[in-house]
């Protein structure tokens, strides 16, 4: 599958010692260890979902206890957005690939495990084309050269193809017979953008871009919903998994026709767009301007009208609805690695949604934001990890927050023991038990019937903290048929 650099690449390695050539071998890579994308390209993909799990569950152990794992089928190749940088060798052959890690030194690659493979199969051809058009990528030391990166964006579901040639300077030579020839042998591309980056930058896109083939962007569809894909725009980059996460995210927020949502963090409404289908009405909000405008155009495009996004950042536009006192049933929030703020979790206490539905591409400032909405007086109800990104140790979960009780002072307090969870109480969530109870006697119980009979059975002590004596007379009993329906429960998860 490799090509030519590639086996180039496998004798410098092994030229240098037994082995180092001996494990890149054993490899699905064999550049695996110097680009550093696929930190676990040589575990089985059942040991990595199992991987995973446990250090969710490890990482959730106070909260609830996640549920299975939603992986992949076909976990390879996943990747639509795939970036190839070029450069020349010591003969001063044109090579493309990836830069090292934490360089920006080349390595060859002509295919990756994870990316899309028509995209690789297409850089692969623009390099060979490079020579008959006297174009020389680009060299960073000395700014010689025009060819700096080629970016490929897929669409999963419509097959559409965006090439993005990033230059160095803004003439390209032979433009049209270079795209003339490129579609010869790719008919299947459906646009292709020049885009200018003449600055000495980290960043692969400038600020400038032409389109000089097709319409500038690609579309692709993501559960019934059509979303348009400029170059910079923000996509999700495993279209398969990204639908299961929001099916999942859906099913989670369970809305029912007439809610008020906020899509926080929303980037091009994609999340927003879908709970629209079901909503009474949509606010997302977004930081990134060009994201914020690629939501609202995906929104006409779509004819949805119950949605509207601002540019603000999430916590401000929180604590502005807090203040104004308007509400919302349900807060649906997606923030990036460095999960969300005091100030969003703090609005989001004042805004008392009936469910928070938490997406996070980093379980360990998840979990430090749940402590705080704990404090705030939802439950964790439930979680699940969706791998989005196979082969590496990456972890995206969804989790379910909700409101105990409608009366504050309750919700408080239950609030208050789930901080001091017993190891007893780790083993089933509410939901689980709530779904046991119903499945063997067709009962429904509520969270603080079930908080009652923990209670009694010693799992968890509900002191009263906050309440005065006459509080905790307008809490309803647990009814005794219930009690013993909860407790058949406890039993069967080993919680008594
Ligand atoms: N929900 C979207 C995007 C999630 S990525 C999707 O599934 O596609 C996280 C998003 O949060 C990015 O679009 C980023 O621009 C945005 N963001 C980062 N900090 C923010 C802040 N303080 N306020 C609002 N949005 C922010």
């Amino acid at each position: 599958m490799q090509k030519t650099e590639m086996g180039t690449e496998q004798k410098k390695v092994g030229n240098k010692g037994q082995k180092r050539a001996r494990n890149v071998s054993v490899s699905l890579c064999p550049v695996a260890g110097k680009c550093g994308g696929c930190q676990w390209i040589n575990r089985s993909y059942q040991e990595q979902l199992e991987a995973k799990e446990t250090e969710l569950r490890r990482l959730m152990e106070p909260y609830c206890r996640p549920e299975r794992m939603i992986g992949m089928d076909q976990p390879a190749h996943y990747r639509n957005k795939v970036h190839a940088a070029f450069g020349e060798d010591r003969r001063h052959n044109a090579i493309s690939g990836i830069y090292e890690e934490k360089s920006h030194r080349i390595v060859p690659v002509d295919s990756c495990y994870l990316e899309n493979e028509k995209a690789d199969e297409i850089i692969v051809t623009i390099r060979g084309l490079l020579k008959s058009f006297k174009i020389r990528p680009y060299n960073e030391d000395t700014g010689y050269g025009l060819l700096r990166h080629v970016l490929i964006r897929t669409g999963h579901a419509t097959g559409e193809i965006m090439v993005v040639l990033v230059l160095g300077s803004p003439i390209m030579p032979s433009k049209n017979n270079f795209v003339k020839a490129l579609l010869k042998i790719h008919p299947e591309i459906t646009t292709i953008v020049v885009n200018v980056n003449d600055r000495s930058t980290g960043m692969v896109l400038g600020d400038k871009g032409q389109v000089i083939y097709g319409k500038g962007y690609i579309e692709d569809v993501l559960c019934g919903k059509t979303f348009r894909i400029s170059p910079k725009s923000f996509y999700q980059v495993n279209p398969v998994q990204t639908e299961k996460l929001y099916r999942k995210a859906m099913e989670y927020a369970g809305i029912t026709g007439s809610e008020t949502v906020v899509d926080a963090y929303c980037g091009t409404g994609t999340i927003g767009m879908i709970a629209a289908e079901s909503a009474g009405r949509v606010i997302g909000v977004e930081l990134n301007p060009d994201a914020v405008r690629d939501a609202r155009s995906n929104a006409k495009q779509n004819g949805i009208s119950n949605i509207e996004f601002y540019r603000n950042d999430a916590g401000k536009f929180l604590v502005e609805m807090a203040e104004q006192g308007a509400m919302a049933d349900v807060v649906l929030m997606d923030p990036p690695r460095s999960g969300s703020s005091e100030a969003f979790l703090n609005a989001v206490g004042r805004l008392s949604p009936r469910r928070v539905v938490y997406i996070s591409c980093n379980p360990e400032t998840l979990v430090r934001d749940l402590k705080v909405l704990t404090k705030k007086g939802y439950l964790v109800e439930k979680c699940v990890g969706v791998d989005m990104f196979p082969f590496t140790e990456h972890v995206e979960t969804v989790c379910l927050l909700s409101k105990l009780h409608s009366d504050q002072h309750i919700e408080v307090e239950l609030q208050m023991d789930e901080l001091d969870l017993t190891s007893a109480e780790s083993k089933a969530t509410y939901e689980e038990i709530k779904d046991y109870v119903l499945e063997h006697s067709g009962l429904k119980v509520s969270s603080l019937y079930i908080a009652q009979v923990k209670e009694k059975c010693g799992i968890i002590e509900r002191v009263n903290y906050n309440l005065p004596k006459s509080e905790n007379s307008r809490q309803s009993k647990c009814p005794p048929e219930k009690e013993a329906a909860i407790r058949e429960a406890l039993g069967y998860f080993h919680m008594i």
